[in-house]
């Protein structure tokens, strides 16, 4: 059987870890502050927000909650981040995304002080990643080396093979897995023989969001798979197709009335990988974790507090 790579046990180590230092911030000068802003009723990010808002509570992290109407301008938004970049006892400022259509997303990002950059989406901390300096980490990338780092998964030397380039998940865990001393491979939607290049993946990380996709072709025997996506089953008929008739999986469909499946077919990563991240349960949990402590060290660098580990 592979090897499970547990993002909830990891997520709750990182956790367990923050602890001490939120505590010693709040002791020897202030808790963390994190400004969350979320625009308009979109329910994912509602739920998003929420287990980030819950995230910091549990630790001790003093948490704002923005929440300015759907019809909002760029330049109010724009206001709202500059008068959040000059508020001293807020460390880091996250602005959920999606912004809605009449908004310039990158221009808001852009407006944040990268020093409370906490997404690590502002173009400073994106040239540090680049060039391998210090700097706030996008949270989702952070999270896959965290986890491999935790389950001392080789990676200097391996073979990795990224399919994904989005700014937020493909390209910064290409950079980091470079900066780890992989040889990288990055993918899309216009590479050619997909499933031959993943076969030659050590080390695979799926960001397509696309539901089962990476099938046993994709897989070379013996490899680390690392699955990004977060897809939903609605339809039964795909899921029975999906989980080929697994009973189990069928009655959790009924129960449920949708299911979650990530870009890596599920039944297929067991029988050829040598250790993969469930989902749910596997990265997921380490998006919220690595936020957590990207506002942690934003906190201990703007007070000069800086921890060894930090
Ligand atoms: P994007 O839609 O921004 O990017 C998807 C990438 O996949 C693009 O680079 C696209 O290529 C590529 N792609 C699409 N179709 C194919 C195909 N048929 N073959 C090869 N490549 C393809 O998605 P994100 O990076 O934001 O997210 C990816 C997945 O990860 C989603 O399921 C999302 O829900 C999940 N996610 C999970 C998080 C977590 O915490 N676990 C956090 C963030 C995302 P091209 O550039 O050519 O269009």
């Amino acid at each position: 059987m592979p090897l499970i790579l547990d993002g909830i046990r990891i997520r709750d180590q990182i956790q367990a870890e923050l602890k001490p230092r939120v505590e010693r911030l709040a002791r020897e000068a202030r808790p963390p502050g994190l400004a969350v802003i979320l625009v308009g009723n979109n329910p994912a990010s509602e739920i998003y927000v929420r287990n980030k808002v819950k995230a910091c509570e549990a630790l001790g992290i003093r948490s704002e909650k923005f929440t300015p109407s759907e019809s909002i301008s760029t330049d109010e938004l724009l206001d709202l981040v500059r008068a959040l970049n000059a508020r001293e006892e807020i460390d880091g400022i996250l602005i959920q995304l999606p912004l809605p259509p009449q908004v310039d997303t990158r221009r808001v990002l852009e407006a944040v002080d990268p020093e409370k950059d906490v997404d690590g989406f502002h173009p400073l901390n994106l040239g540090r990643l680049v060039s391998g300096r210090p700097g706030l980490r996008p949270c989702t990338p952070a999270g896959i080396l965290e986890l491999l780092r935790r389950y001392e998964i080789p990676v200097a030397g391996r073979h990795a093979v990224v399919v994904g380039r989005s700014d937020i998940v493909g390209k910064p865990v290409a950079l980091l897995l470079m900066h780890a001393h992989a040889t990288v491979t990055i993918c899309h939607s216009r590479t050619s023989n997909l499933a031959e290049v993943c076969r030659r993946a050590d080390l695979l990380v799926a960001a397509v969001g696309r539901r089962a996709m990476l099938t046993a072709d994709y897989l070379k025997p013996g490899a680390v798979v690392v699955d990004v996506g977060i897809n939903r089953i609605s339809e039964r008929s795909e899921a029975e197709a999906i989980f080929r008739g697994d009973p189990e999986k069928l009655a959790e469909f009924d129960r449920k009335g949708s299911l979650l499946v990530g870009d890596v077919h599920p039944l297929d990563v067991v029988r050829c990988a040598s250790a993969y991240t469930p989902v749910p349960g596997g990265v997921g949990p380490l998006t919220i974790a690595m936020l957590m402590v990207n506002t942690v060290q934003a906190a201990e660098q703007r007070l000069g507090l800086c921890s060894v580990s930090g």
